[in-house]
């Protein structure tokens, strides 16, 4: 059987997630990370995905076993921890880059006119800022301020970075 080798540092990092991770795969896609995430996805396609290049994380280490180098195994803790190994494993603070991906739908966003999203966006935020993406699946529109501040916090902590990033 052809074996896949993750590419440690790439800059396409691509993950999939077990079914019991729908917290890291957001968070993933709160760093602009390209996260495959479905509640109903069998161990065969996980592996089937790990094959073909993404990143599988699971904390099942029976399924980690059937792919040992492209299957991440997590230890079952709160998702918090999880995602700061992750972080460190993958050195994400490298290439994260938020309001890249649609938290719903993991698309990546695309810049948008705010001309065109007025509708969508509230009256104050549309007279100060100038930057907005929007997601080409779900059509929900983003912007910096999106995120609470308190993921904001969350990220830089994530990723080991200072306050003032
Ligand atoms: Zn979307």
């Amino acid at each position: 059987m052809k074996r896949f080798r993750i590419q440690w540092g790439s800059k396409e990092l691509r993950f999939a997630c077990d079914v019991h991770l729908a917290k890291i795969a957001k968070y993933l896609r709160l760093m602009g990370f390209d996260a495959w995430y479905r509640n109903d996805i069998t161990d065969d396609e996980l592996v089937g995905m790990a094959r073909f290049g993404r990143i599988a994380l699971t904390c099942d280490r029976r399924l980690q076993e059937r792919l040992p180098q492209s299957v991440v195994l997590l230890s079952c803790e709160d998702a918090q921890k999880q995602i700061r190994r992750i972080a460190k494993m993958f050195d994400l603070a490298r290439y994260a880059h938020p309001m890249k991906r649609s938290l719903c739908c993991n698309r990546p966003l695309l810049p948008v006119s705010k001309v065109k999203v007025r509708k969508k966006i509230p009256k104050e935020t549309y007279r100060w800022l100038d930057g907005f993406w929007i997601c080409p699946k779900c059509k929900k529109v983003y912007w910096q301020g999106t995120h609470a501040k308190r993921m904001r916090e969350n990220i830089v902590e994530w990723l080991g970075l200072s306050e003032n990033v």
